[in-house]
Protein backbone atom coordinates (compact mmCIF):
# COMPACT_ATOMS: atom_id res chain seq x y z
CA UNK A 1 0.00 0.00 0.00
CA UNK A 2 3.03 2.41 0.79
CA UNK A 3 4.38 1.72 -2.62
CA UNK A 4 2.01 3.91 -4.15
CA UNK A 5 0.68 6.40 -1.44
CA UNK A 6 1.97 9.39 -0.05
CA UNK A 7 3.79 9.40 3.36
CA UNK A 8 2.77 12.16 5.83
CA UNK A 9 6.16 13.53 7.86
CA UNK A 10 4.02 13.15 10.70
CA UNK A 11 4.08 9.82 10.34
CA UNK A 12 8.07 9.10 9.56
CA UNK A 13 8.22 11.41 12.68
CA UNK A 14 6.38 9.15 14.71
CA UNK A 15 9.00 5.84 14.20
CA UNK A 16 11.45 8.00 15.45
CA UNK A 17 9.71 7.67 18.87
CA UNK A 18 8.52 3.79 18.39
CA UNK A 19 8.45 2.07 14.99
CA UNK A 20 5.12 0.23 15.60
CA UNK A 21 3.17 3.21 16.97
CA UNK A 22 4.50 3.93 12.92
CA UNK A 23 2.94 0.88 11.61
CA UNK A 24 -0.06 1.17 13.12
CA UNK A 25 -0.57 4.62 12.01
CA UNK A 26 0.96 4.55 8.37
CA UNK A 27 0.05 0.71 7.62
CA UNK A 28 -2.71 -0.19 9.89
CA UNK A 29 -4.71 3.08 9.47
CA UNK A 30 -5.00 2.95 13.30
CA UNK A 31 -5.35 6.54 14.84
CA UNK A 32 -6.87 6.95 18.38
CA UNK A 33 -6.82 10.60 19.91
CA UNK A 34 -5.28 10.85 23.28
CA UNK A 35 -5.59 14.37 25.79
CA UNK A 36 -1.94 14.96 24.61
CA UNK A 37 -3.40 14.85 20.38
CA UNK A 38 -6.62 17.02 21.60
CA UNK A 39 -4.16 19.53 23.23
CA UNK A 40 -1.76 19.41 20.62
CA UNK A 41 -4.78 20.07 17.89
CA UNK A 42 -5.57 23.32 19.83
CA UNK A 43 -2.36 24.77 19.82
CA UNK A 44 -2.31 23.71 15.36
CA UNK A 45 -6.06 25.66 15.58
CA UNK A 46 -4.20 28.67 16.48
CA UNK A 47 -1.51 28.12 14.34
CA UNK A 48 -3.57 27.19 11.31
CA UNK A 49 -5.76 30.60 11.57
CA UNK A 50 -6.03 32.74 8.82
CA UNK A 51 -3.68 36.39 9.03
CA UNK A 52 -6.87 38.60 8.74
CA UNK A 53 -8.22 36.53 12.07
CA UNK A 54 -4.91 37.12 14.12
CA UNK A 55 -4.10 39.74 16.76
CA UNK A 56 -0.47 39.21 15.82
CA UNK A 57 -1.26 39.96 12.05
CA UNK A 58 1.73 42.65 12.03
CA UNK A 59 4.50 40.58 11.80
CA UNK A 60 2.96 38.87 8.70
CA UNK A 61 2.68 42.45 7.02
CA UNK A 62 5.09 42.79 4.11
CA UNK A 63 7.40 44.70 5.94
CA UNK A 64 10.77 44.49 3.50
CA UNK A 65 13.26 43.21 6.66
CA UNK A 66 10.45 40.98 7.88
CA UNK A 67 9.61 37.39 6.32
CA UNK A 68 6.72 36.11 4.99
CA UNK A 69 4.62 33.86 6.90
CA UNK A 70 2.98 30.40 4.75
CA UNK A 71 0.30 28.98 7.18
CA UNK A 72 -0.50 24.80 6.49
CA UNK A 73 1.50 25.08 3.57
CA UNK A 74 1.62 21.41 1.88
CA UNK A 75 4.77 20.21 0.26
CA UNK A 76 4.80 16.82 -1.60
CA UNK A 77 7.65 15.25 -3.30
CA UNK A 78 6.59 12.25 -5.90
CA UNK A 79 10.36 11.28 -5.85
CA UNK A 80 10.47 10.75 -1.88
CA UNK A 81 6.78 10.12 -1.64
CA UNK A 82 6.65 12.04 0.51
CA UNK A 83 4.14 15.15 1.61
CA UNK A 84 3.86 17.38 4.52
CA UNK A 85 1.36 20.24 6.20
CA UNK A 86 3.54 22.63 7.55
CA UNK A 87 2.23 24.66 10.56
CA UNK A 88 4.32 27.63 9.46
CA UNK A 89 6.90 28.50 6.71
CA UNK A 90 9.15 31.70 7.55
CA UNK A 91 10.07 32.78 3.46
CA UNK A 92 12.15 35.58 2.69
CA UNK A 93 12.54 35.71 -1.42
CA UNK A 94 14.46 32.34 -1.68
CA UNK A 95 15.17 31.53 2.16
CA UNK A 96 12.40 29.95 3.87
CA UNK A 97 12.12 28.52 7.43
CA UNK A 98 9.85 25.34 8.25
CA UNK A 99 8.38 26.53 11.98
CA UNK A 100 6.33 23.16 13.48
CA UNK A 101 4.57 23.87 16.93
CA UNK A 102 4.41 21.54 19.62
CA UNK A 103 2.23 21.78 22.62
CA UNK A 104 4.76 20.12 24.97
CA UNK A 105 7.67 20.90 26.68
CA UNK A 106 11.59 20.06 24.42
CA UNK A 107 13.44 17.22 25.73
CA UNK A 108 15.37 18.26 29.28
CA UNK A 109 19.27 16.79 29.12
CA UNK A 110 21.61 17.02 32.01
CA UNK A 111 24.77 17.10 30.52
CA UNK A 112 28.06 17.30 32.73
CA UNK A 113 30.07 20.63 32.55
CA UNK A 114 32.84 20.82 30.12
CA UNK A 115 35.93 19.14 31.31
CA UNK A 116 38.04 22.57 30.63
CA UNK A 117 36.17 23.71 33.50
CA UNK A 118 38.30 23.81 36.61
CA UNK A 119 35.14 23.51 38.63
CA UNK A 120 33.51 20.44 36.51
CA UNK A 121 34.54 17.50 39.05
CA UNK A 122 32.59 19.43 41.82
CA UNK A 123 29.80 21.07 39.98
CA UNK A 124 26.31 19.50 39.00
CA UNK A 125 25.04 18.43 35.38
CA UNK A 126 23.26 21.20 33.92
CA UNK A 127 20.20 20.93 31.85
CA UNK A 128 19.88 21.62 28.56
CA UNK A 129 16.97 21.91 26.38
CA UNK A 130 17.12 20.08 22.93
CA UNK A 131 14.40 19.14 20.55
CA UNK A 132 12.88 15.37 20.62
CA UNK A 133 14.30 12.85 18.15
CA UNK A 134 10.56 12.55 16.34
CA UNK A 135 10.38 16.58 15.99
CA UNK A 136 14.12 16.57 14.99
CA UNK A 137 12.65 13.73 11.90
CA UNK A 138 10.03 15.84 11.18
CA UNK A 139 11.20 19.24 10.49
CA UNK A 140 14.00 17.80 8.79
CA UNK A 141 12.27 16.13 6.28
CA UNK A 142 9.61 19.38 5.93
CA UNK A 143 13.01 21.61 5.23
CA UNK A 144 13.89 18.70 2.92
CA UNK A 145 10.75 19.27 0.81
CA UNK A 146 10.92 23.00 1.16
CA UNK A 147 14.80 22.63 -0.90
CA UNK A 148 13.44 20.28 -3.25
CA UNK A 149 10.64 23.49 -3.95
CA UNK A 150 13.39 25.60 -5.18
CA UNK A 151 14.31 27.18 -1.44
CA UNK A 152 17.57 27.58 0.53
CA UNK A 153 17.24 26.15 4.02
CA UNK A 154 19.52 27.51 6.41
CA UNK A 155 17.81 26.22 9.56
CA UNK A 156 14.63 24.73 10.58
CA UNK A 157 12.64 25.81 13.97
CA UNK A 158 10.46 24.32 17.08
CA UNK A 159 8.38 26.10 19.21
CA UNK A 160 7.30 24.55 22.28
CA UNK A 161 4.23 25.63 23.49
CA UNK A 162 4.66 24.87 26.94
CA UNK A 163 7.60 26.52 27.58
CA UNK A 164 6.82 29.50 25.20
CA UNK A 165 10.35 28.14 23.45
CA UNK A 166 11.22 28.69 20.20
CA UNK A 167 14.55 26.30 19.51
CA UNK A 168 16.49 26.55 16.43
CA UNK A 169 18.20 23.52 14.71
CA UNK A 170 20.58 24.43 12.14
CA UNK A 171 19.53 22.21 8.33
CA UNK A 172 22.76 20.86 8.01
CA UNK A 173 24.16 17.48 6.96
CA UNK A 174 23.81 15.76 10.29
CA UNK A 175 19.73 16.48 10.16
CA UNK A 176 19.29 15.93 6.69
CA UNK A 177 21.10 12.28 6.90
CA UNK A 178 19.07 12.02 10.37
CA UNK A 179 15.47 12.63 8.45
CA UNK A 180 16.30 10.65 5.46
CA UNK A 181 17.83 8.14 7.61
CA UNK A 182 14.46 7.57 9.77
CA UNK A 183 12.34 7.86 6.28
CA UNK A 184 14.42 4.95 4.87
CA UNK A 185 13.96 2.89 8.49
CA UNK A 186 10.58 3.83 7.84
CA UNK A 187 10.02 2.53 4.35
CA UNK A 188 11.79 -1.01 5.54
CA UNK A 189 9.53 -1.35 8.49
CA UNK A 190 6.34 -0.54 6.56
CA UNK A 191 7.20 -3.60 4.07
CA UNK A 192 8.02 -5.65 7.00
CA UNK A 193 5.43 -7.51 9.84
CA UNK A 194 4.18 -5.23 12.43
CA UNK A 195 7.46 -4.24 15.07
CA UNK A 196 7.22 -5.91 18.54
CA UNK A 197 6.00 -3.34 21.45
CA UNK A 198 8.81 -1.44 23.58
CA UNK A 199 9.47 -3.11 26.02
CA UNK A 200 8.96 -1.62 29.53
CA UNK A 201 8.84 2.09 28.09
CA UNK A 202 7.91 5.11 29.78
CA UNK A 203 6.09 6.59 26.57
CA UNK A 204 3.61 3.86 26.19
CA UNK A 205 1.47 5.08 29.10
CA UNK A 206 1.05 8.08 27.36
CA UNK A 207 0.30 6.62 24.17
CA UNK A 208 -3.06 6.58 23.13
CA UNK A 209 -2.65 2.97 20.71
CA UNK A 210 -2.03 1.06 24.02
CA UNK A 211 -4.73 -0.51 24.39
CA UNK A 212 -4.82 -1.74 20.90
CA UNK A 213 -1.07 -2.31 21.03
CA UNK A 214 -0.89 -4.49 24.62
CA UNK A 215 2.67 -3.69 25.24
CA UNK A 216 3.03 -4.87 28.41
CA UNK A 217 0.71 -7.96 27.96
CA UNK A 218 2.42 -9.36 25.09
CA UNK A 219 5.92 -9.00 26.70
CA UNK A 220 4.50 -10.80 29.57
CA UNK A 221 3.46 -13.49 27.65
CA UNK A 222 6.44 -13.25 25.66
CA UNK A 223 8.63 -13.14 28.58
CA UNK A 224 6.80 -16.53 29.86
CA UNK A 225 8.01 -18.62 26.83
CA UNK A 226 11.03 -20.12 27.25
CA UNK A 227 12.92 -19.10 24.67
CA UNK A 228 13.30 -15.10 25.77
CA UNK A 229 15.45 -14.98 28.64
CA UNK A 230 13.54 -11.62 30.55
CA UNK A 231 11.77 -12.86 33.72
CA UNK A 232 7.93 -12.79 33.38
CA UNK A 233 8.07 -11.19 37.27
CA UNK A 234 10.06 -8.14 35.87
CA UNK A 235 7.24 -7.48 32.91
CA UNK A 236 4.29 -7.78 35.01
CA UNK A 237 1.89 -6.02 33.17
CA UNK A 238 1.26 -2.05 34.35
CA UNK A 239 -2.37 -1.27 34.89
CA UNK A 240 -2.28 1.41 31.90
CA UNK A 241 -5.72 0.49 30.24
CA UNK A 242 -8.77 2.29 31.92
CA UNK A 243 -10.62 -0.52 33.47
CA UNK A 244 -14.53 0.42 31.64
CA UNK A 245 -15.45 2.59 28.50
CA UNK A 246 -15.67 5.68 28.83
CA UNK A 247 -18.60 5.48 26.30
CA UNK A 248 -22.21 4.03 26.21
CA UNK A 249 -23.07 1.35 24.23
CA UNK A 250 -26.51 2.31 23.39
CA UNK A 251 -29.68 -0.34 22.84
CA UNK A 252 -32.37 1.04 21.13
CA UNK A 253 -34.99 -1.66 21.30
CA UNK A 254 -38.75 -0.29 21.62
CA UNK A 255 -40.73 -0.41 18.49
CA UNK A 256 -41.46 2.49 16.24
CA UNK A 257 -38.70 4.68 17.48
CA UNK A 258 -37.15 7.10 15.33
CA UNK A 259 -33.13 8.02 15.99
CA UNK A 260 -31.56 11.08 14.10
CA UNK A 261 -28.98 13.13 14.46
CA UNK A 262 -29.43 17.52 16.01
CA UNK A 263 -26.19 19.03 16.26
CA UNK A 264 -23.60 17.20 17.51
CA UNK A 265 -25.91 14.61 19.20
CA UNK A 266 -28.63 11.81 18.62
CA UNK A 267 -32.01 12.27 18.85
CA UNK A 268 -34.47 9.63 19.57
CA UNK A 269 -38.43 10.02 18.77
CA UNK A 270 -41.32 7.75 19.17
CA UNK A 271 -43.87 6.52 17.56
CA UNK A 272 -46.33 9.98 18.39
CA UNK A 273 -42.70 12.28 17.28
CA UNK A 274 -42.13 13.48 21.11
CA UNK A 275 -38.23 12.97 21.87
CA UNK A 276 -37.77 10.12 24.27
CA UNK A 277 -33.85 10.31 24.50
CA UNK A 278 -31.07 12.95 23.53
CA UNK A 279 -27.38 12.02 23.81
CA UNK A 280 -23.95 13.78 23.15
CA UNK A 281 -22.40 11.80 20.15
CA UNK A 282 -19.17 11.97 21.78
CA UNK A 283 -20.26 9.78 24.54
CA UNK A 284 -21.47 6.54 22.52
CA UNK A 285 -19.29 3.73 21.70
CA UNK A 286 -21.16 1.57 19.95
CA UNK A 287 -25.11 1.41 18.95
CA UNK A 288 -27.38 -1.26 18.65
CA UNK A 289 -30.68 -1.55 17.05
CA UNK A 290 -33.45 -4.03 18.00
CA UNK A 291 -36.48 -5.25 15.76
CA UNK A 292 -38.33 -2.61 14.14
CA UNK A 293 -36.17 0.83 15.27
CA UNK A 294 -35.83 3.17 12.15
CA UNK A 295 -32.19 4.82 12.16
CA UNK A 296 -32.10 8.34 9.46
CA UNK A 297 -28.86 8.05 6.77
CA UNK A 298 -27.74 11.18 8.36
CA UNK A 299 -27.08 9.80 11.80
CA UNK A 300 -25.60 6.66 10.30
CA UNK A 301 -23.34 8.95 8.62
CA UNK A 302 -22.51 11.01 11.70
CA UNK A 303 -21.81 7.42 13.49
CA UNK A 304 -19.65 6.23 10.63
CA UNK A 305 -17.94 9.67 10.74
CA UNK A 306 -16.55 8.93 14.70
CA UNK A 307 -16.12 5.75 13.81
CA UNK A 308 -19.40 4.31 15.54
CA UNK A 309 -20.06 0.36 14.55
CA UNK A 310 -24.10 0.13 14.53
CA UNK A 311 -25.22 -3.33 14.76
CA UNK A 312 -28.74 -4.20 13.75
CA UNK A 313 -30.48 -7.19 15.45
CA UNK A 314 -33.46 -9.38 14.62
CA UNK A 315 -36.33 -9.01 17.63
CA UNK A 316 -34.79 -12.40 18.81
CA UNK A 317 -31.64 -10.57 19.25
CA UNK A 318 -29.75 -12.30 16.20
CA UNK A 319 -27.11 -9.90 14.42
CA UNK A 320 -28.75 -9.31 11.11
CA UNK A 321 -26.26 -6.64 9.99
CA UNK A 322 -23.64 -3.88 11.00
CA UNK A 323 -22.86 -0.95 9.74
CA UNK A 324 -18.77 -0.59 10.26
CA UNK A 325 -16.17 2.27 9.31
CA UNK A 326 -14.09 1.35 6.48
CA UNK A 327 -10.88 1.18 8.21
CA UNK A 328 -11.28 -1.70 10.71
CA UNK A 329 -9.61 -4.19 8.12
CA UNK A 330 -5.75 -5.03 8.83
CA UNK A 331 -4.20 -7.26 5.88
CA UNK A 332 -1.60 -8.61 7.80
CA UNK A 333 -3.34 -9.48 10.41
CA UNK A 334 -6.79 -10.89 7.99
CA UNK A 335 -3.90 -12.70 6.23
CA UNK A 336 -2.46 -14.17 9.31
CA UNK A 337 -5.60 -15.27 10.38
CA UNK A 338 -6.10 -17.11 7.03
CA UNK A 339 -3.06 -18.78 7.64
CA UNK A 340 -3.13 -19.92 10.46
CA UNK A 341 -6.72 -21.27 10.32
CA UNK A 342 -6.26 -23.36 7.61
CA UNK A 343 -4.04 -25.10 9.57
CA UNK A 344 -4.77 -28.11 11.38
CA UNK A 345 -2.25 -27.60 14.53
CA UNK A 346 -3.26 -23.85 15.18
CA UNK A 347 -7.20 -24.45 15.14
CA UNK A 348 -6.65 -27.13 17.49
CA UNK A 349 -4.17 -25.23 19.78
CA UNK A 350 -7.13 -22.52 20.15
CA UNK A 351 -9.92 -24.85 20.21
CA UNK A 352 -8.08 -26.55 23.20
CA UNK A 353 -7.21 -23.19 24.75
CA UNK A 354 -11.23 -22.06 24.33
CA UNK A 355 -12.60 -24.90 25.28
CA UNK A 356 -10.57 -26.04 28.38
CA UNK A 357 -11.40 -22.45 29.71
CA UNK A 358 -15.12 -22.74 29.13
CA UNK A 359 -15.50 -25.98 31.11
CA UNK A 360 -12.87 -24.32 34.28
CA UNK A 361 -15.52 -21.58 34.34
CA UNK A 362 -18.89 -23.73 33.89
CA UNK A 363 -17.45 -25.62 37.01
CA UNK A 364 -16.14 -22.44 38.90
CA UNK A 365 -20.17 -21.48 38.33
CA UNK A 366 -21.68 -24.90 39.47
CA UNK A 367 -19.14 -24.88 42.60
CA UNK A 368 -20.01 -20.92 43.44
CA UNK A 369 -23.95 -21.41 42.91
CA UNK A 370 -25.03 -25.06 43.51
CA UNK A 371 -26.05 -25.32 46.86
CA UNK A 372 -24.55 -29.11 47.46
CA UNK A 373 -22.68 -29.76 43.90
CA UNK A 374 -21.77 -33.43 44.25
CA UNK A 375 -17.70 -33.75 44.66
CA UNK A 376 -18.20 -36.66 41.69
CA UNK A 377 -19.63 -34.28 39.77
CA UNK A 378 -16.99 -31.34 40.15
CA UNK A 379 -14.27 -34.06 39.58
CA UNK A 380 -15.82 -35.17 36.39
CA UNK A 381 -15.79 -31.90 34.83
CA UNK A 382 -12.24 -31.19 36.13
CA UNK A 383 -11.47 -34.52 34.15
CA UNK A 384 -12.88 -33.29 31.27
CA UNK A 385 -10.93 -29.99 31.39
CA UNK A 386 -7.97 -31.78 31.47
CA UNK A 387 -8.47 -34.17 29.11
CA UNK A 388 -9.85 -31.07 26.70
CA UNK A 389 -6.90 -29.51 27.43
CA UNK A 390 -4.79 -31.85 26.24
CA UNK A 391 -7.08 -33.11 23.09
CA UNK A 392 -4.99 -34.60 20.46
CA UNK A 393 -7.64 -33.77 18.06
CA UNK A 394 -10.77 -31.60 17.04
CA UNK A 395 -12.84 -34.77 16.75
CA UNK A 396 -11.30 -35.98 20.91
CA UNK A 397 -12.07 -32.13 21.76
CA UNK A 398 -15.78 -32.08 21.02
CA UNK A 399 -16.09 -35.53 23.07
CA UNK A 400 -14.71 -33.72 25.93
CA UNK A 401 -16.76 -30.49 25.20
CA UNK A 402 -19.82 -32.38 25.20
CA UNK A 403 -19.22 -34.58 28.55
CA UNK A 404 -18.69 -31.56 30.22
CA UNK A 405 -21.68 -29.89 28.97
CA UNK A 406 -23.84 -32.49 30.10
CA UNK A 407 -22.91 -32.81 33.50
CA UNK A 408 -22.71 -28.86 33.91
CA UNK A 409 -26.34 -28.97 32.44
CA UNK A 410 -27.29 -31.75 34.55
CA UNK A 411 -27.12 -29.64 37.76
CA UNK A 412 -27.61 -26.48 36.31
CA UNK A 413 -31.21 -26.14 37.24
CA UNK A 414 -30.50 -26.27 41.09
CA UNK A 415 -28.34 -23.49 41.12
CA UNK A 416 -32.15 -21.82 40.43
CA UNK A 417 -34.48 -21.15 43.36
CA UNK A 418 -38.34 -21.62 42.72
CA UNK A 419 -40.76 -23.39 40.53
CA UNK A 420 -38.50 -21.78 37.47
CA UNK A 421 -35.87 -24.44 37.88
CA UNK A 422 -37.82 -27.57 37.62
CA UNK A 423 -39.29 -26.72 34.20
CA UNK A 424 -35.46 -26.39 33.36
CA UNK A 425 -34.64 -29.85 34.90
CA UNK A 426 -37.18 -31.48 33.13
CA UNK A 427 -36.49 -30.27 29.77
CA UNK A 428 -32.70 -29.64 29.95
CA UNK A 429 -31.14 -27.31 27.96
CA UNK A 430 -33.12 -27.02 24.56
CA UNK A 431 -32.67 -24.21 21.96
CA UNK A 432 -35.40 -24.23 18.91
CA UNK A 433 -37.42 -23.42 20.55
CA UNK A 434 -37.00 -22.29 23.55
CA UNK A 435 -39.44 -24.16 26.16
CA UNK A 436 -39.02 -22.39 29.25
CA UNK A 437 -38.25 -19.08 30.65
CA UNK A 438 -34.48 -20.10 31.72
CA UNK A 439 -33.75 -21.36 28.13
CA UNK A 440 -35.04 -18.31 26.76
CA UNK A 441 -33.27 -15.72 28.34
CA UNK A 442 -30.12 -18.66 28.06
CA UNK A 443 -30.47 -18.47 24.55
CA UNK A 444 -30.83 -14.42 24.21
CA UNK A 445 -27.87 -13.79 26.65
CA UNK A 446 -25.93 -16.51 23.81
CA UNK A 447 -27.24 -13.79 21.09
CA UNK A 448 -26.74 -11.08 22.49
CA UNK A 449 -23.27 -12.44 23.40
CA UNK A 450 -22.18 -13.78 20.16
CA UNK A 451 -22.95 -10.13 19.15
CA UNK A 452 -20.51 -8.45 21.07
CA UNK A 453 -17.81 -10.98 20.50
CA UNK A 454 -18.56 -9.81 16.63
CA UNK A 455 -17.53 -6.34 18.10
CA UNK A 456 -14.92 -7.03 19.86
CA UNK A 457 -13.29 -9.09 16.89
CA UNK A 458 -13.88 -6.08 14.28
CA UNK A 459 -11.95 -3.94 17.00
CA UNK A 460 -8.97 -6.13 17.07
CA UNK A 461 -9.33 -6.47 13.04
CA UNK A 462 -10.04 -9.94 12.82
CA UNK A 463 -12.95 -11.47 10.58
CA UNK A 464 -15.41 -12.64 12.40
CA UNK A 465 -16.72 -15.23 10.25
CA UNK A 466 -13.22 -17.29 9.88
CA UNK A 467 -13.44 -19.72 12.60
CA UNK A 468 -11.16 -22.33 14.68
CA UNK A 469 -13.34 -24.22 16.80
CA UNK A 470 -16.60 -23.14 14.73
CA UNK A 471 -17.03 -24.08 11.19
CA UNK A 472 -17.39 -21.30 9.14
CA UNK A 473 -21.03 -21.31 7.05
CA UNK A 474 -22.54 -18.61 5.21
CA UNK A 475 -23.84 -16.20 7.73
CA UNK A 476 -22.69 -17.74 11.14
CA UNK A 477 -19.72 -15.16 12.83
CA UNK A 478 -17.69 -18.67 13.71
CA UNK A 479 -14.73 -16.77 15.53
CA UNK A 480 -17.12 -15.05 17.29
CA UNK A 481 -18.30 -18.27 18.59
CA UNK A 482 -15.13 -19.46 19.23
CA UNK A 483 -14.32 -16.45 21.57
CA UNK A 484 -17.57 -16.38 22.96
CA UNK A 485 -17.09 -20.10 24.46
CA UNK A 486 -15.30 -18.88 27.86
CA UNK A 487 -17.24 -16.24 28.53
CA UNK A 488 -21.05 -18.17 27.87
CA UNK A 489 -21.13 -19.60 31.82
CA UNK A 490 -19.14 -16.46 32.80
CA UNK A 491 -21.31 -13.69 31.37
CA UNK A 492 -24.90 -15.40 30.17
CA UNK A 493 -25.18 -17.87 32.43
CA UNK A 494 -23.99 -16.27 35.47
CA UNK A 495 -26.48 -13.35 34.79
CA UNK A 496 -29.75 -15.61 34.10
CA UNK A 497 -28.54 -17.17 37.80
CA UNK A 498 -28.65 -13.71 39.43
CA UNK A 499 -31.37 -12.62 38.02
CA UNK A 500 -33.97 -15.36 38.51
CA UNK A 501 -32.87 -15.23 41.74
CA UNK A 502 -33.15 -11.77 42.92
CA UNK A 503 -36.20 -11.36 41.07
CA UNK A 504 -35.34 -8.85 38.36
CA UNK A 505 -36.87 -11.80 35.72
CA UNK A 506 -39.84 -13.40 36.64
CA UNK A 507 -42.43 -15.62 35.19
CA UNK A 508 -44.19 -12.75 34.20
CA UNK A 509 -41.76 -11.71 31.80
CA UNK A 510 -42.17 -14.00 29.06
CA UNK A 511 -45.04 -15.18 26.60
CA UNK A 512 -45.16 -18.88 26.25
CA UNK A 513 -46.72 -19.95 21.91
CA UNK A 514 -46.72 -22.74 20.33
CA UNK A 515 -43.40 -21.32 18.61
CA UNK A 516 -42.08 -21.26 22.59
CA UNK A 517 -40.97 -19.63 25.48
CA UNK A 518 -40.11 -15.35 24.18
CA UNK A 519 -39.60 -12.20 26.04
CA UNK A 520 -42.23 -9.80 26.54
CA UNK A 521 -41.11 -6.17 25.74
CA UNK A 522 -40.53 -5.67 29.43
CA UNK A 523 -39.40 -9.02 29.97
CA UNK A 524 -36.93 -8.21 26.99
CA UNK A 525 -36.05 -4.33 28.65
CA UNK A 526 -35.50 -6.43 32.41
CA UNK A 527 -33.13 -8.47 30.45
CA UNK A 528 -31.33 -5.77 28.89
CA UNK A 529 -30.98 -3.65 32.51
CA UNK A 530 -29.38 -6.69 33.97
CA UNK A 531 -27.27 -7.75 30.79
CA UNK A 532 -25.56 -4.06 30.98
CA UNK A 533 -24.98 -3.81 34.21
CA UNK A 534 -23.25 -7.81 33.57
CA UNK A 535 -21.25 -5.87 30.95
CA UNK A 536 -19.97 -3.43 32.78
CA UNK A 537 -18.90 -5.36 35.54
CA UNK A 538 -15.39 -5.48 36.56
CA UNK A 539 -12.80 -8.51 37.38
CA UNK A 540 -9.49 -9.33 37.48
CA UNK A 541 -7.44 -10.93 34.47
CA UNK A 542 -6.14 -13.75 36.69
CA UNK A 543 -2.57 -13.81 34.33
CA UNK A 544 -2.16 -10.18 34.00
CA UNK A 545 -4.04 -8.57 37.77
CA UNK A 546 -5.28 -6.00 36.92
CA UNK A 547 -9.23 -5.15 36.64
CA UNK A 548 -11.55 -4.45 33.61
CA UNK A 549 -14.93 -4.79 32.61
CA UNK A 550 -16.21 -7.25 31.00
CA UNK A 551 -16.63 -6.18 27.62
CA UNK A 552 -13.59 -4.60 28.22
CA UNK A 553 -12.36 -8.12 28.50
CA UNK A 554 -13.61 -9.42 25.27
CA UNK A 555 -11.84 -6.86 23.16
CA UNK A 556 -8.35 -7.40 24.90
CA UNK A 557 -8.63 -11.61 24.68
CA UNK A 558 -9.92 -10.64 20.84
CA UNK A 559 -6.28 -8.38 20.57
CA UNK A 560 -4.39 -11.18 22.06
CA UNK A 561 -6.01 -13.72 19.56
CA UNK A 562 -4.47 -11.37 17.07
CA UNK A 563 -1.04 -11.02 18.28
CA UNK A 564 -1.16 -14.97 18.47
CA UNK A 565 -2.32 -15.24 14.79
CA UNK A 566 0.71 -12.83 14.16
CA UNK A 567 2.85 -15.15 15.85
CA UNK A 568 3.53 -11.98 18.40
CA UNK A 569 2.87 -14.08 21.56
CA UNK A 570 3.16 -18.06 21.47
CA UNK A 571 0.74 -19.47 23.95
CA UNK A 572 -3.22 -18.46 24.45
CA UNK A 573 -4.83 -18.41 27.65
CA UNK A 574 -8.28 -17.08 28.05
CA UNK A 575 -10.23 -15.98 31.32
CA UNK A 576 -10.93 -18.12 34.07
CA UNK A 577 -11.74 -17.28 37.35
CA UNK A 578 -11.81 -19.69 40.89
S1 LIG B 1 1.98 1.53 23.42
FE1 LIG B 1 4.22 1.70 23.44
S2 LIG B 1 4.93 0.08 22.05
FE2 LIG B 1 2.75 0.40 21.65
S3 LIG B 1 2.65 1.82 19.95
FE3 LIG B 1 2.51 3.02 21.81
S4 LIG B 1 4.62 3.59 22.32
FE4 LIG B 1 4.73 1.95 20.83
Amino acid sequence: MTDESLWPVRNVGEYAYCPRLFYYMQVEGVFLPSSDTEKGHVVHKKVDKPTADRRDSSEETSHPDRPNVARSLVLTSEALRLTATLDLAEIKRTVAVPVEYRKGRPRRVDQLPSLGDATAAIESPVPTLQAWPTDRVQVGLQAILLEEDGYTVPETVLYYAAEKLRLTIPFDSALKDEALGALEAAKECASGSRPLPLVNSPKCPRCSLQPICLPDEINYQRAESPSTEASPGQLKPRTIWPPRDDGIHVLAQKNGVRIGVRGMGLKMKDRDGKTVKEMPLANIEGLSVLGSVQVSTQALRALADRKIPVAFLSAAGRLVAMVDPLDSVSADIRRAQIRRMDKQEYRLELSRALVSSKISNQRTLLMRNHPSLPKLASKQMAKEMEGARNAGSIETLRGHEGQGAALYFDHFSQMFKGPIASEFKSNGRRRRPPPDPINSCLSFAYTMLANECVSALRLARLEPTIGGYHTSRPGRPAFALDLMEPFRPLIADSLAVSSFNRGELTEGHFLRTSAGCAFTDSGRGAFFNAYGRRMEAEITHPVFGYRLSYRRMLILHARMIAAWLLGEVSTLSFLTTR
